[in-house]
């Protein structure tokens, strides 16, 4: 499948990890918008959180817990931070394989 983050899960595009485990991995963004910028996958293909099915339920209750330990690892518990997931073009998504922005490490603006 031609997915720029299955290949990031395969090893076959390189990333600056921040956690991994059987079924999640987050690393840094190539692009950071803030000082922490870290991207949570699940490792299985999904398109976007339309594209979650009843059985990937405990994959994304474990893929929130994920989002805690990246948070608390990043040092942003304290000072807060914010979770994105964008979907479809008027969400801007680019990356067509469900990914959860965890920013913070400054004050966000909420801004549209
Ligand atoms: O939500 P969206 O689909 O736009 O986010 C994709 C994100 O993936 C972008 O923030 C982009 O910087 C990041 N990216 C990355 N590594 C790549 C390609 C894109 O971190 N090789």
């Amino acid at each position: 499948m031609d997915c720029l983050f299955c290949k990031i899960v395969n090893g076959d595009i390189p990333s600056k990890k921040v956690y991994e485990d059987e079924h999640v991995l987050a690393f840094h963004d190539i692009n950071p918008v803030a000082p922490v910028h870290v991207l949570v996958i699940p490792k299985k293909h999904i398109q976007s959180v339309m594209a979650i099915e009843p059985e990937d339920k405990e994959l994304i209750g474990h893929l929130h817990l994920s989002l805690q330990k990246v948070a608390e690892t990043m040092e942003v518990t304290e000072s807060g931070f914010r979770v994105v997931t964008n979907i479809g073009k008027h969400g801007q998504q680019t990356v067509f394989h469900l990914h959860y922005h965890l920013i913070g490490g400054r004050q966000l603006e909420w801004q549209f």
